[in-house]
């Protein structure tokens, strides 16, 4: 019996080869699943990268039920729709936030990580007149290795030239999102409503427990969303420039100081209040700022 999920090197090569956006024309949607169509799952379980195709729920469900021929399946992996750039509209508008980086917690809207005044993620409150509401609006900007623009966010507007770039996925229900470049930099983000004993977990990986009890505290009265979830966006990462070499794990955040005889340093999880922040700095320049 063979699983259902097919291996992660086959759903990689399969999102390169549309471009990561839904080849069907004039879609381009990067929320992909991966369809089997020669042949078919139901005749045969297979993962042979020649007959499944990476398309949006939308054109799967046109494809599951037998709108295109196998010939327009093969043109439509040939003849990605997306050319050049991958652009979208960013799908999540929680309605408060927490960060998680390397097991820190940061409250609140802030930039959460900033590497030599380069934001590379930001979270900002912005009221909109027309919908009589406030939203979350995300801005990102992530350079390469060499400096160069990656991806760039700026409300909620994503936009990622595909030149150079190993992956870019949203998974499939949207709750993750992952950009890799060629060169290894990377961002990744999750998105999750967390329970406040889901919350109580999470927390109980990287704090004592009178801690938790206190963090728990101020989420409660700050960061609660109308269905008493925690919003919570997981923030994984690997980014440098000449100066640093930064990587966010779940549960920690190694980096490399060039700028200071290769140190390494090992930055144990903390807690950010909405004023507050990190600031790692060289003279009076910020190398590295966290909130
Ligand atoms: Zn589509």
């Amino acid at each position: 019996m063979i699983s259902r999920t097919q291996p992660k090197k086959i759903i990689e090569e399969l999102l390169k080869e549309v471009n990561f956006g839904c080849p069907f024309p004039e879609c381009g949607s990067p929320f992909l699943t991966i369809h089997h169509f020669d042949p078919k799952w139901s005749e045969k379980q297979h993962h042979d990268p020649d007959g499944m195709i990476a398309l949006c729920p939308e054109h799967h469900n046109m494809a599951d039920i037998g709108i295109y021929t196998k010939e327009q399946l093969r043109y439509f992996k040939k003849n990605p729709y997306i050319q050049d750039k991958i652009k979208v509209k960013w799908p999540w508008d929680p309605e408060k936030i927490v960060f998680r980086m390397g097991g820190s917690i940061l409250f609140g809207t802030r930039p959460a990580l900033t590497l030599e005044s380069n934001k590379i993620l930001e979270v900002k409150k912005k009221f909109i007149p027309s919908l009589n509401r406030a939203i979350f609006s995300f801005d990102m900007n992530i350079l390469d290795k060499k400096g160069k623009f990656m991806a760039k966010m700026v409300d909620n507007y994503l936009s990622v030239p595909i030149h150079n770039l190993k992956l870019l996925r949203f998974s499939t229900k949207g709750h993750a999102f992952k950009v890799e470049h060629e060169d290894g930099s990377y961002l990744n983000l999750k998105f999750k409503r967390n329970s406040l004993e889901e919350f109580r977990k999470l927390l109980k990986c990287n704090f004592e427990d009178n801690l938790v009890f206190g963090i728990i505290e101020i989420a409660k009265k700050i960061s609660m969303d109308s269905d008493n979830k925690i919003p919570i966006v997981t923030i994984l990462g690997h980014f440098s420039n000449p100066n640093i070499d930064i990587h966010i794990l779940e549960n920690k955040i190694n980096f490399i100081c060039y700028f200071y005889n290769n140190e390494e340093v090992n930055l144990p999880p903390k807690v950010f209040l909405p004023s507050g922040s990190l600031r790692i700095t060289l003279g009076k320049k910020d190398i590295l700022k966290f909130g």
